[in-house]
């Protein structure tokens, strides 16, 4: 189960910059965030369900219309990610 210990994995942290490089996670920066209880659905980042017991972001970005429901562990590794890519390119 994610925890907070997530924000120090480096190896879900590279699974991530992966997905993005696959293009199975938009590189972009969530604009808006809702936040709610896991609806049961897998998360992109990490592939596990993001069960009701814990917490669910739906990022909402400028490109994409549906939201990327992730872990809120997987949500600051991915935005991390996006802004080290971003501020590459
Ligand atoms: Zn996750």
């Amino acid at each position: 189960m994610p925890t907070e210990s997530q924000l120090n994995d480096g190896a879900l942290r590279a699974y991530i910059r992966r997905k993005i490089e696959d293009g199975l996670l938009p590189l972009t920066l969530s604009k808006t965030i809702a936040i709610g209880a896991g609806s049961g659905g897998d998360c992109p980042a990490c592939d596990q369900p993001i069960t009701v017991e814990q917490i669910e972001y739906q990022a909402f970005g400028p490109r994409y219309g549906a939201a990327v429901r992730l872990h809120w562990g997987c949500h600051v590794l991915w935005q991390l990610e996006c802004v080290e890519r971003l501020r590459r390119s």
